[in-house]
């Protein structure tokens, strides 16, 4: 057999686990459908907790350092500046650049990289068989399935994929110095005019900005028209955004882009691992997915290095991920997407300024939402706050803490 592990999608998850194995000494075959600098539609917005697993990309990879950050409520809005003291200093990237960089680290190791090629199927049986379409076959001891917010594959390997919702972004150019005058930060809008089951974004560019909007609903229809409507009616959105011109990619403009909602119970099977957002690694409250996909790839590959490709063996990946990612961060994520999302706009807006007055008015309330921006595990974040909920009801009310906290 040629390779030890085929690899398959050569996101970060992906190109991460290729690289990590081939430092092993690992024959790894990376295959992708597309090629490395196809244009992926995301914020690219990387904590510092991404640049300590992979290092700090070179200049002409890095967008922008991030110094600032802003939460705007309806009515109100909130600054942190990014410092190592809150363990922050993170990074915006292409992702085309950011994730090329990867893929050529990992050639550079050794890993046999097949661009523009679309699997089709795979087969487990004592070995793995992969097929490309087309109908050309390849076969490894090991799959690491690595295919992102795709749900297509799932199906051969007899495990159900992540449920999905719906995100839409663009990337836009800005006349020189417009950038650094308007944002020079990333910002995000938690406003119940825009939705109450997610939030809209602006995260800076060199030459522009990336613009986007998830919401937590399975319901695609009409998103696009409410972009639009966003974008030219928002007063402070509108604004900003100001005598900006759409960039186009491949002849289009808007992306609309799956997100995976939830992680999965498992990460392995016999003679199988998923990393990433192809095991539902992503928190859910933020749609932040590079760390998650890094982190699992590196956990996936310290167990691969073990040799042992058995259901039972592999099986201690699934343990790590439960205990590096999932028991103090990404459970609070989604615990605190669940108490967010969905109410009713003026009650969501009710919800997000008291936070932010608490914020003003009680020290130990800023640090929390301060580490909100910062590179913390959720369980930080929420077992904190929950200690802090008298504060809350007073402001709220204790119905409608119980509203947020019974969900
Ligand atoms: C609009 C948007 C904005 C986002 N912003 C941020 C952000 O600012 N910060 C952040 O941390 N996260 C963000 N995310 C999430 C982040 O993009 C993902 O979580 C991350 O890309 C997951 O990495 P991955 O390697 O698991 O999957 P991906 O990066 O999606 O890579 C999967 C790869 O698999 C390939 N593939 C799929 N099917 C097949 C097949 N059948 N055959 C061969 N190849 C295949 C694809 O071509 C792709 O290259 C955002 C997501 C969206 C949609």
């Amino acid at each position: 057999m040629k390779y030890d592990t085929i690899v398959v999608g050569a996101g970060p998850a992906g190109s991460f686990t290729a690289l990590k194995l081939a430092e092993q000494g690992l024959n790894v075959l990376l295959i992708d459908k597309q090629s490395r600098d196809r244009y992926k539609p995301c914020g690219g917005g990387m904590c510092t907790r991404c640049l300590k697993l992979v290092g700090e990309p070179p200049d002409e990879v890095t967008e922008r350092k991030v110094t600032k950050e802003t939460l705007y409520t309806k009515n109100k809005s909130f600054s942190v500046s990014c410092s190592e003291s809150i363990g922050k200093k993170g990074i915006v990237v292409y992702r085309n650049k950011f994730d090329s960089w990867l893929i050529d680290r990992a050639e550079a190791k050794g890993v046999e990289i097949l661009e523009k090629s679309k699997v089709d199927s795979i087969k487990i049986n004592g070995k793995v068989t992969v097929k490309l379409e087309g109908g050309k076959e390849f076969e490894s001891n090991l799959l690491v399935g690595a295919w992102g917010a795709s749900s297509y594959l799932h199906k051969f390997i007899n495990v159900a994929p992540p449920k999905y919702y719906t995100s839409i972004s663009q990337e836009l150019k800005l006349p020189p110095g417009l950038v650094e005058e308007r944002f020079n930060e990333p910002e995000i809008f938690w406003d119940g005019n825009i939705t109450t089951n997610g939030y809209f974004w602006i995260f800076p560019r060199k030459e522009g900005v990336n613009i986007g909007y998830m919401e937590q609903t399975t319901k695609a229809k009409g998103i696009k028209e409410k972009f639009i409507k966003i974008i030219q009616n928002h007063p402070i959105i509108s604004q900003k955004l100001k005598g900006s011109e759409e960039m186009k990619i491949n002849g289009r403009s808007l992306f609309g882009h799956r997100i995976a909602e939830n992680y999965l119970d498992r990460f392995h099977g016999d003679h199988f691992v998923l990393v990433g957002e192809a095991g539902g690694l992503i928190n859910s409250l933020t749609g932040e997915g590079i760390y998650y996909a890094l982190k699992s790839a590196e956990l996936a590959a310290s167990i691969i290095s073990e040799g042992e490709y058995s259901e039972k063996s592999l099986g201690r990946y699934t343990e790590l991920c439960y205990s590096e990612l999932i028991d103090n961060d990404l459970k609070y994520s989604a615990k605190m997407a669940k108490m967010m999302f969905g109410h009713k706009p003026q009650f969501h807006d009710r919800i997000m300024d008291a936070m932010l007055e608490l914020t003003e008015e009680n020290g130990e309330i800023k640090k929390i939402m301060e580490s909100m921006f910062s590179s913390v595990e959720y369980g930080q974040i929420y077992n904190p706050l929950m200690s802090k909920k008298g504060l809350l009801i007073r402001k709220l009310g204790l119905l409608g803490v119980m509203k947020m906290i019974s969900r």
